[in-house]
């Protein structure tokens, strides 16, 4: 239950991540913004008030801002901003401007120079990375693909190459067709994580090679149900060879000079790997 008698906000649009599935996850801050707030703004009002109820705050100062009136609406919550009131935005689950509305409304407040405050907490992308034991350093977060498969694969070959964790959001009666798409594209022998309604009764972190994973989904129509995000370990580093420019030199110096005396001039002048240079002066000469 929460405090009853909130202190006064400052004037601002506070962004309020909130509970992706139990509504436990949110932090002390949240509450107190949202107990504290002149309005709420939320993307599903109803949705919102059960959070609100559950946590002993009033949800008499709801007002519904979505992808289809986030531009009026932020129009009224600027209005209101100006006028000195305290506005907390909240989207249905997790981080607004996350794959959800936020990001026209915060660039609207901050263009009529008023001041926006983020109130972080949960995001279901930056959950589901912690708990999936991909070692990669970087991740790129791509959010939902196309629903339609030919521009879904577009998309995958066009961040096939990146060697960064691959971060999806997708819905459950696209999760087969979706995983195919990532199979045919990058490859069966990648990692995929599956993690499934996270912080819910029926959360599942699955892992597999990527070529297994549409027939585990297929094996139980129950691992198809609820919210995903697919995580997708990203592409080896390829050997970089040694540049056009290497080539080049190492080239003309073989056409002149015996192996080892090419090798040695290539070295000074490039700076390349004198193994690298070597292995690839043999090559060239046996390709000759
Ligand atoms: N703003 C949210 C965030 O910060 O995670 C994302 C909102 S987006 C409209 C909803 C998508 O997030 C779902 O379709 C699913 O892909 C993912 N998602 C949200 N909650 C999830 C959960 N509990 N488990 C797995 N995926 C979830």
């Amino acid at each position: 239950m929460h405090n009853q008698h909130p202190q006064k906000l400052e004037a601002a649009l506070y962004v309020v991540a909130t509970p992706i599935g139990n509504l436990r996850d949110i932090t002390l801050r949240a509450l107190e913004v949202l107990a504290g707030a002149d309005v709420v703004a939320a993307e599903d009002t109803r949705n919102t008030a059960h959070l609100l109820t559950h946590h002993g705050i009033s949800a008499q100062r709801l007002i519904a801002v979505h992808q289809h009136n986030e531009r009026g609406a932020a129009d009224k919550l600027i209005a209101l901003l100006q006028a000195g009131q305290s506005v907390a935005f909240v989207s249905d689950a997790g981080t607004p401007a996350v794959s959800d509305p936020g990001a026209l409304l915060v660039q609207a407040v901050l263009a009529a120079g008023l001041r926006v405050v983020p109130i972080p907490g949960p995001s279901a992308a930056i959950a589901a990375l912690s708990a999936a034991g991909l070692a990669a350093p970087h991740f790129l977060f791509y959010g939902f693909l196309p629903n339609k498969s030919a521009a879904r694969r577009s998309v995958l070959q066009d961040l096939s190459s990146y060697p960064y964790t691959l971060v999806f959001y997708e819905a459950p009666h696209r999760i087969v067709e979706c995983v195919d798409d990532l199979c045919a594209v990058l490859g069966g022998t990648r990692r995929i994580v599956l993690a499934r309604e996270i912080t819910k009764l029926f959360e599942t972190i699955h892992s597999c090679a990527l070529q297994d994973a549409a027939v585990w989904l297929q094996s139980d129509s129950n691992q198809q149900r609820g919210e995903f995000v697919v995580l997708v370990s990203g592409a080896e580093p390829q050997a970089e060879g040694l540049g056009a420019e290497t080539e080049r030199i190492l080239a003309l110096l073989l056409a002149e000079l015996p192996l080892k005396q090419a090798v040695q001039l290539a070295v000074q002048i490039t700076g390349a790997n004198r193994n690298e240079l070597y292995q690839r002066a043999l090559a060239v000469k046996a390709e000759d």
